[in-house]
């Protein structure tokens, strides 16, 4: 049943229609980031629907990649962090494309290659992308260093360095000098002998914003999800979720009485209120308690008083149409209004990222088509 439950409404359509707008950056491959769950929109759905549009799925864990492969997902998978050497067993196992930022990995994939127990490519080759660290300083190998460490790799005889990338810290802000600064640094590797065939640098606001970023390939998470990096609205894209629950209690209040822990909202006349079955339990961000909205019928109504964990009020007016039952929207559109996450994250002092990875596993996920 999910009347009764807050449940997200997936439109995998639109994730598609997204993958296949972002393709027109790039003559070269499209490596879909479904990390974290596909962003909060379940990873097996999204993964399915994006099989036939991308060419390489990215994750953050070899936890999550093992997960796309029992899901019978073929395609290509980065990691996008180097794992830790003790995961080599099963990246050889299920056939994942680690980034690679330090010799232990690489050593331990080859050798355990080299005894042959595990074979998984056709050509007995591990492929592996060098991540490079040009001024994010998070992860990678330092862009002077780079060189040197593919050199290396190179006199492996089962690993394949397939992949070169970095990571820009700044691209979603206006000011994209320091993109252009950690592109520098990353340049001279591409002219390293023979040729690195995958290339990419390119976040979702590099692809949208950085044409210089873009290379051979394509790294964009956020962007497939209908959501923009930045303030920019470089191409049409559509949200493909929507965030609903519905109205289980109505009362009406008197003047000077409280709403919810710590009764910090005081009613200054009669009026009529509505309990929503979802609080930040559910990942509906805590911060928005007292200055949140919601759609009822329509029309933006204002969260009162301190969100709870599995439930919150909102404040009905006199003209309102509604009963128990009646569909809330908390994220989306409902009518004519809209209440867009980019807009939701800012004034819960976020952003888009953190709400849609909060969104907890107990809200029902309902994908169409
Ligand atoms: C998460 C991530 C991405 C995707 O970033 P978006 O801003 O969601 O497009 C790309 N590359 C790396 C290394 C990441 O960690």
């Amino acid at each position: 049943m999910t009347l009764n439950q807050t449940h997200l409404i997936v439109d995998l359509l639109d994730i598609k229609e997204n993958a296949e707008s972002l393709k027109v950056y790039t003559s070269g491959k499209l490596i879909a980031v479904v990390k974290a769950d596909a962003y909060g929109h379940g990873v097996i759905p999204v993964a399915n629907t994006l099989t036939s549009v991308v060419d390489m799925f990215a994750v953050a864990t070899v936890e999550e990649a093992i997960e796309l492969r029992q899901a019978d997902i073929s395609k290509p998978i980065l990691i996008l962090y180097t794992p830790m050497p003790e995961y080599a067993e099963d990246i050889l196992l299920h056939d994942l494309t680690p980034a690679i930022d330090n010799w232990d990995l690489a050593i331990r994939l080859n050798d355990l290659s080299e005894k042959g127990d595990i074979i998984t490519t056709q050509d007995g080759k591990i492929r592996v992308h060098v991540d490079v660290n040009t001024g994010m300083n998070r992860s990678g190998v330092c862009y002077t260093k780079a060189g040197e460490l593919i050199e290396r790799l190179r006199t492996l005889p089962n690993i394949e360095v397939e992949g070169i990338f970095t990571h820009f810290a700044t691209a979603h802000e206006e000011d994209k000098s320091f993109a252009h600064v950690q592109l520098n640094r990353f340049h001279p590797l591409l002219t390293v002998k023979p040729r690195i065939p995958i290339v990419h640098t390119a976040n979702s606001a590099a692809t949208l914003e950085i044409p210089e970023s873009r290379f051979n390939a394509l790294r964009p998470g956020l962007s497939l999800y209908g959501i923009y990096p930045g303030q920019k609205r470089a191409l049409p894209l559509h949200p493909a979720l929507t965030w609903k629950t519905h109205v289980h209690w109505i009362d009406e209040i008197e003047a000077g009485e409280g709403v919810s822990y710590g009764l910090e909202y005081k009613a200054p006349h009669r009026i009529r209120i509505a309990g929503l079955r979802v609080g930040f339990g559910d990942g509906y961000p805590r911060a928005l308690s007292g200055i949140g909205e919601v759609l009822i019928d329509g029309k933006r109504r204002s969260i009162l008083g301190r969100i709870c964990m599995d439930s919150m009020v909102v404040k009905l007016e006199e003209s309102d149409y509604v009963r128990i039952g009646s569909e809330v929207v908390l994220l989306g559109k409902q009518g004519e209004e809209e209440i867009s996450i980019e807009a939701l994250a800012e004034k819960a002092n976020t952003i888009p990222y953190e709400i849609l990875t909060r969104i907890g596993k107990r809200v029902q996920r309902i994908y169409k088509p």
